[in-house]
């Protein structure tokens, strides 16, 4: 890796600036405005006299009369003004090449005489004195071209590596090259003889000794930004992020702000073409900011839509939850409850009778079955008709639900057959219940129109303890069935225990 030093004596190569521009320089060291001097050495190039006097005659000093003479031109511009257009002219021509590879020189330069043209303005807008100010923000980046056309290839390496780590120029240029376009810069227009005024702005521009603070290399830093939102990518992110640094730093309100980047941009175009560069593709500010708004719009209208279809969908997918998990339970409930009574069906009391007795093996609890028959349920159907029959056997159902507790599970066995299943429940404790529900059918009262229907029921009650060691489904079944016969075979309207050694008299 070279030193700045081995770069400045062998790498550098560029035109060493004409005649005419020492003498400038020369005038330009010397403290007093020399008027006459300086008018002379313009004078003496044509084409320079030429380009002055199209300055002085633009736009962008909107004179009111004509100027015709060099000397004219410096009374109305001023000594300092016009030496640092005639240095800004020399130097450019010094070092005016053509398209260099990759490198855009147009660009470059186009990027230059914005930010100088922006330093002007900044300056007066934050009543900033400095009579170079234009040039140091022309030069700011002068290391860079001396880079470009001395090293080429190697520097474009620099440039990719920047835009691939998005890091910054001289944190890249010092990897790469152990120095940095702004020390590059300082030496060689140091070694022009250009004052410190100018050259130390320069090397200092990208770290300004107190950030914010109104300097000249402040000002040129926050020039080239503002030239940047012309000639950079990303027009708009860096027009809001000079809107801030306006603001933040130098207390400009956003509306002033815009109104200030617009006439730099103005201001620049014009610039431009006394350097005889075309504009390029730079846009006035006014379309940038169009084009931001639009694309922002668009931003807006596709994230706000983005959001309400998100809304939309997730709300839709809710709601088809919710419906789907409906349609579920009903199935669920179509294929586990009987259909006229509403209560659980004969396969689903046998699979959780099944469950029940699995865990009160696992847990040694107790479990009961009742089996409720209706007593003389034929003669209801052959009195009153079937249709009757059906709406009886529905408010039966409706009664016994009521009847017996939250956890027992209440199932149509089948015809005019009803099953509980009693959890956690002995035999005794069956029994009260069974009592309780058969009680309260016959207390209960259904009429048909007004004809009553006296309804009583038989109950038998089985339990898993009443037969000591572990029992089947199917012989509890049994034995509650068995008992359920009993309850007929005494009479009815009876409650009747299973088990032989609990078994008693029912307790009408
Ligand atoms: P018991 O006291 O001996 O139980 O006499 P029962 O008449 O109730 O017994 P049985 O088994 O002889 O008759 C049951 C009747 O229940 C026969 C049948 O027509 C009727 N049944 C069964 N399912 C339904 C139904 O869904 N709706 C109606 N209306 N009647 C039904
Ligand atoms: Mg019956
Ligand atoms: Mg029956």
């Amino acid at each position: 890796m070279i030193t700045l030093q081995e770069f400045l004596e062998e790498k550098v190569r560029l035109p060493s600036p004409k005649a005419i521009a020492i003498r400038i320089l020369e005038a330009i060291r010397k403290d007093e405005d020399s008027f006459a001097e300086l008018a002379n050495i313009i004078k003496s190039d044509p084409v320079l006299t030429a380009r002055i006097l199209k300055v002085a005659n633009s736009s962008y000093y909107g004179m009111v009369d004509q100027v015709s003479s060099p000397g004219q031109a410096i009374s109305v511009l001023g000594t300092k003004a016009l030496k640092n257009i005639a240095l800004s002219f020399v130097i450019f021509d010094a070092v005016k090449v053509t398209q260099q590879g990759s490198f855009d020189i147009d660009l470059f330069w186009r990027r230059a005489i914005t930010s100088a043209v922006a330093a002007e303005i900044m300056a007066a807008e934050v009543g900033f004195r400095s009579d170079d100010i234009f040039v140091t923000a022309l030069l700011q980046d002068f290391g860079v071209l001396v880079l470009f056309l001395s090293c080429g290839a190697a520097y474009t390496e620099v440039f990719d590596a920047k835009r691939i780590s998005g890091s910054n120029l001289q944190e890249e240029e010092t990897k790469h090259l152990s120095f940095n376009h702004t020390e590059v810069g300082y030496q060689i227009l140091k070694s022009w003889n250009l004052p410190d005024t100018i050259c130390e702005p320069i090397r200092d521009h990208h770290s300004p000794k107190k950030p914010g603070q109104t300097s000249t290399a402040g000002l040129v830093n926050l020039a080239d930004r503002i030239a940047s939102i012309y000639h950079g990518k990303e027009s708009n992110r860096r027009s809001i992020e000079a809107r801030m640094l306006l603001n933040e730093h130098y207390g400009i309100n956003d509306e002033h702000a815009l109104e200030l980047i617009d006439t730099i941009g103005i201001k620049a175009r014009e610039a431009i073409e006394l350097f005889a560069i075309s504009p390029g593709e730079m846009k006035p500010f006014s379309q940038i900011m169009q084009e931001a708004n639009t694309e922002l719009a668009r931003l807006n209208y596709s994230y706000e839509q983005l959001v309400l279809e998100l809304t939309q969908a997730k709300r839709n997918a809710e709601q088809m939850a919710v419906e789907l998990k409906k349609a579920n339970d009903s199935l669920r409930d179509l294929a586990l409850r009987d259909g006229l009574t509403g209560l659980y069906n004969h396969r689903y009391f046998q699979d959780a009778l099944a469950s029940q007795l699995e865990s009160s093996k696992r847990y040694g609890h107790m479990v009961a079955l009742l089996l409720i028959d209706i007593d003389f349920f034929k003669k209801i159907n052959d009195t009153h008709g079937h249709p009757v029959g059906d709406t009886v056997l529905q408010e039966i159902s409706t009664l016994l639900v009521k009847l017996v507790r939250n956890c027992d599970i209440v199932a149509r066995y089948g015809g005019e057959e009803f099953a509980v299943i009693l959890p956690e429940t002995g035999i005794t404790g069956a029994k009260v219940l069974a009592h309780r529900v058969r009680r309260g059918v016959e207390q209960h009262q259904i009429k048909h129109g007004d004809i009553p229907i006296p309804i009583t029921i038989s109950i038998g009650v089985a339990s898993s303890e009443s037969s000591g060691a572990e029992i089947s489904r199917s012989m509890l079944i049994t034995q509650c069935d068995q008992a359920l016969y009993e309850a007929k075979h005494n009479g009815r309207n009876r409650v009747e225990v299973a088990s032989g050694e609990m078994k008693e008299k029912s307790l009408v």
